[in-house]
C-alpha cells in the first residue's frame, strides 16, 4: 500500500472526468484514467466498449496509447476510477497490469486506497530481444 499524496487528489478528478466520456452502451460500466506522465502533463482515458466484445479497451490501455501516441513513455502514476457491482472499487485488470509494466514501475491510484504496480503485477512478463534496437525498460 501506497501513502495519499496532495497531488493524487487532482490525478483522481481527471479520472473522474474521463469516465464521464467513456463508450459503455452494453455494460454501463464507465471508468477513467488519467496518467501523469514524467513530465507533469496529465493524459487521461476512458473505456471503449465494442458490439465484439472482445474488441473492448480499458480506460488506462486508452490513456496509454493516447501518450505513447504524444511522445510520451515515462510515466509516476496513474489514476483508476470506476465502480464495480455492490460498490466494490476498481482496480486494473491483469492486461492492463501488464501493459503499463512494460513501461516501468509506478504508482497506481484507485478511489479507496493506491498501490505500486509491483505490488500489483509481481514477476512481470519481459522480453528482452537478442538483436540491437530500442531496448524494453
Ligand atoms: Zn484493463
Amino acid at each position: 500500500m501506497r501513502a495519499r499524496r496532495p497531488a493524487d487528489a487532482e490525478l483522481l478528478d481527471a479520472a473522474r472526468r474521463a469516465g464521464k466520456h467513456a463508450w459503455a452502451p452494453y455494460s454501463g460500466f464507465k471508468v477513467g484514467a488519467a496518467l501523469r506522465c514524467a513530465d507533469g502533463t496529465v493524459v487521461p482515458g476512458c473505456n471503449v466498449e465494442n458490439a465484439s466484445f472482445g474488441l473492448t479497451i480499458c480506460a488506462e490501455r486508452a490513456a496509454l496509447a493516447r501518450a505513447v501516441s504524444e511522445g510520451k513513455t515515462a510515466f509516476t502514476a496513474i489514476a483508476v476510477v470506476g465502480h464495480g457491482r455492490r460498490g466494490r472499487h476498481l482496480r486494473p485488470c491483469g492486461a492492463c497490469r501488464q501493459v503499463l509494466a512494460e513501461f516501468g514501475d509506478l504508482d497506481v491510484l484507485c478511489e479507496d486506497r493506491g498501490f505500486r504496480l509491483s505490488d500489483l503485477l509481481p514477476e512481470t512478463f519481459r522480453f528482452r530481444p537478442r538483436r540491437s534496437g530500442r531496448r524494453p525498460r
